[in-house]
């Protein structure tokens, strides 16, 4: 079976939700081709061929440097033609979502996002995914045709074992119509690390009372090398900015660790951090219903136990 994984890169790198989707697609099983867009060595992508790529096609062209969604379907869909792929498979993101619903129209293949585990091929082809915000899962029948499978975030472990993938340029030919949405400007956020990629994030809700208060969180995210995130009601009232907001409509995490300080744990919080490995929750109300989401808990004031977590992470480190 022939396989092709998009991946992103980001300064330079492929993105480590790019690498669980190459590794995902190894654990299909078969020729995996990957293919990336835009400025990277070919030592950052023959990395691909660690976590199970066989081959690397990369777009060099300077004008799919800037994440346009129609020209990378286009070129997509030209990768699908040339390694005769009838799997497609790349990470949910928002990037990916919009490419991999215009890469269906194009190619008439079959799409499922939000993929949490490896197809059941025993008969046929099928992968479950998670629905209503991850409070159900559905199995979807992908046997007949092409078919785009969007992962979840930690749906797969990153392989590493692999041998550097051979990396060979990949020409397009680009339709003007692909870029009539021009891209004039990116603007990355500053100082902090990126709360959509974080391995780490402490997030803080309206048990904390009030903006001043923030100090600690930024402190304790700061020993741990985190991102910081909040529930809505803070970013609402303008405690922190609204691209912290972590939920259901705001950013959706997948850290190893999620720290949740002073969050009660509404649906609606949770729906946004559900794919994180490790949740650990300060809360001092006993009851609060994060406590159920929770694989370590911590009852108690957050204003005595954020600085003491936070002195005894520095004198680890130290
Ligand atoms: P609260 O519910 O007020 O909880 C504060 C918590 O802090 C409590 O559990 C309390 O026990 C604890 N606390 C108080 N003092 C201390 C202390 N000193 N130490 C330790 N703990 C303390 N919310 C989101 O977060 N993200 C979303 O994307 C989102 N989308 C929504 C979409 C819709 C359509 C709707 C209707 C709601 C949405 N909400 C969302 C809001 C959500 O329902 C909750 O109201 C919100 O998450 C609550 O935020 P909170 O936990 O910070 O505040």
């Amino acid at each position: 079976m022939s396989i092709l994984v998009f991946i992103e890169i980001s300064e330079g790198e492929i993105k480590k939700s790019s690498l669980e989707a190459v590794s995902y697609a190894a654990g299909i099983g078969g020729e995996v081709t990957a293919i990336a867009f835009g400025e990277a060595s070919q030592e950052a992508l023959a990395a691909a061929g660690k976590a199970g790529a066989n081959k690397v096609l990369h777009v060099a062209d300077e004008k799919y440097k800037q994440g346009n969604i129609q020209a990378y379907a286009s070129a997509l869909a030209a990768a699908v033609d040339t390694t005769g792929a009838e799997t497609i498979v790349l990470a949910k993101s928002s990037l990916g979502d919009p490419v991999s619903a215009r890469l269906a129209i194009k190619i008439g293949a079959s799409l499922a996002s939000n993929v949490t585990e490896l197809p059941d091929t025993s008969n046929g082809f099928t992968v479950k995914r998670s629905i209503y915000t991850g409070k159900a899962f559905a199995n979807v029948d992908l046997t007949e045709g092409k078919r785009i499978i969007g992962i979840k975030k930690n749906a797969a472990i990153i392989k590493e074992d692999g041998a550097d993938a051979a990396v060979e340029a990949f020409a397009v030919n680009a339709e003007d119509a692909d870029f009539k949405v021009k891209v004039t400007s990116q603007e990355k956020a500053t100082g902090e690390i990126l709360l959509p990629e974080a391995d780490l994030v402490v997030s803080g809700g309206r048990g904390l009372k009030g903006p001043e208060n923030w100090g600690m969180i930024e402190d304790l995210a700061k020993t741990l090398g985190a991102a910081t995130g909040c529930s809505k009601p803070v970013s609402d009232m303008d405690w922190r900015p609204h691209h912290e907001h972590v939920g259901q409509t705001g950013i959706k995490v997948a850290p190893s660790l999620y720290i949740a300080v002073g969050i009660s744990g509404a649906i609606q919080h949770l729906a946004g951090v559900n794919s994180s490995k490790y949740i650990v929750v300060i809360n001092k109300d006993p009851e609060a219903p994060f406590f159920k989401a929770a694989d370590y808990g911590i009852v108690g004031d957050a204003f005595e136990v954020v600085p003491k977590l936070t002195e005894a992470i520095k004198a680890l480190n130290n």
